[in-house]
């Protein structure tokens, strides 16, 4: 693993006054590089060519460097342009979706914001579960065996992307069928039932809070909220219950877009304090805990019980809601505050309290 003393010497050979923001183009990409344009930083991007439009419409960024795959990241050439361009790299779903933790971990020798002890936490079920308990938060329950399950129960498999092959069983005997049925049909094989983790399925709506810790303040902050439009679980309601059992649905939640929440007030406490507690735990799991964005994802039930199922220790596009403003944000900042400014605001700060060191890694 590239510890912190060796980013440590990266970053001293930085040209404080020439930092630039890089990220990969997708996901939050717009987001990250409008913030850092409007706290005067320079933005770098890693862009796949197809993509490279985006950039054109909303030019934003200052340097753009195209590659063929997200991967390209990992070769040293193109790591020794950006620490050149004095990169500070804001990691986002792209990073964990198109490189593994191993590589994330080992081979990228160029400073991220964040803490990278953390992503070992983050990207394994078990110990995230650990944590997010050890926290005080709510959780699924879930189940070690399909012939234990007895009650709704959502199926997952182990890196499943936007939970294509997910499936529903409330029972061990619906669970058979069902995972006999998504194989046949091609959705699932064998092996992926081995790792298959099985969890409660929370009935309620969905609310993904977003929040930012800062270490230069010692506070989280809860900046953004949003709930997912996912494709196809979200459009079954909109044919009749007949049809639905005729053409024999497997509902899939890939993920189209977000859309913005403002909560229950009453719900705020709980949900302020969970933020507080998930970030305490971080700094005792792995000091000093979570750096900049992380999101809950949650379920809130009808009796106003609050499950989280997950946590992203890093930005999430859901936060794309509020480039510009969002309530959350209005509240704790006025006009104009959103998760990449508030990345690019932190960074800012570190730099003129000579505490760069501290928020990356
Ligand atoms: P992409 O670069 O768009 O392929 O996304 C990378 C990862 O982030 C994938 O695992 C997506 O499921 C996830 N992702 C992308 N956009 C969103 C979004 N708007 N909301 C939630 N997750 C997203
Ligand atoms: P994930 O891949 O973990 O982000 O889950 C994909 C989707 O499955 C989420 O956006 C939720 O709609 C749903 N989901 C996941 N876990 C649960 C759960 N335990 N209870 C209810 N819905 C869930």
């Amino acid at each position: 693993m590239i510890d912190c003393t060796a980013i440590g010497k990266i970053i001293e050979k930085y040209d404080p006054t020439k930092l630039a923001i890089g990220t990969l183009g997708s996901h939050s990409s717009l987001n990250i590089f409008k913030g850092a344009k409007e706290e005067g930083f320079r933005t770098v991007c890693i862009c796949k060519e197809k993509d490279a439009i985006i950039y054109q419409k909303y030019p934003i960024v200052d340097e753009l460097i195209t590659v063929k795959d997200f991967s390209e990241l990992l070769n040293p050439n193109l790591q020794e342009r950006l620490r050149k361009l004095n990169v500070i790299l804001i990691p986002h779903g792209s990073f964990t979706a198109y490189l593994s933790t191993e590589q994330l971990t080992n081979n990228l020798e160029v400073p991220l914001m964040g803490n990278r002890r953390l992503l070992n936490w983050e990207t394994n079920r078990k110990s995230q579960e650990i944590w997010l308990k050890q926290a005080g938060l709510r959780l699924p329950a879930t189940f070690n065996s399909p012939d234990d399950i007895d009650r709704l129960t959502i199926a997952k498999l182990q890196g499943a992307k936007g939970g294509r092959g997910y499936f529903l069983a409330n029972s061990p005997t619906g669970f058979y069928k069902k995972a006999n049925e998504m194989i046949n049909r091609g959705l699932l094989t064998k092996e992926d039932l081995e790792h298959v983790h099985l969890q409660e399925y929370a009935l309620g709506v969905n609310v993904y809070p977003s929040y930012f810790s800062s270490i230069l303040n010692n506070d989280v902050e809860l900046l953004a909220m949003d709930r997912r439009y996912e494709s196809a679980v979200d459009s079954i309601g909109k044919i009749p219950a007949q049809e639905q059992l005729e053409i024999n649905i497997a509902p899939t939640y890939t993920v189209v877009g977000n859309f913005p929440i403002v909560l229950r007030e009453s719900l705020l406490p709980e949900i302020l304090q969970m933020g507080e507690n998930v970030h305490k735990k971080a700094a005792e799991i792995a000091p000093p805990g979570i750096i900049g964005p992380f999101c809950l994802e949650t379920v809130i039930t009808d009796d106003l019980k609050i499950y989280t199922f997950e946590i992203s220790a890093r930005i999430v596009a859901g936060t794309n809601v509020g480039i510009g403003t969002s309530p959350y944000a209005y509240l704790r900042y006025g006009e104009n505050m959103y998760m990449g400014r508030r990345i690019a605001l932190e960074l800012k700060e570190a730099t003129k309290q000579k505490r760069l060191h501290e928020i990356v890694g």
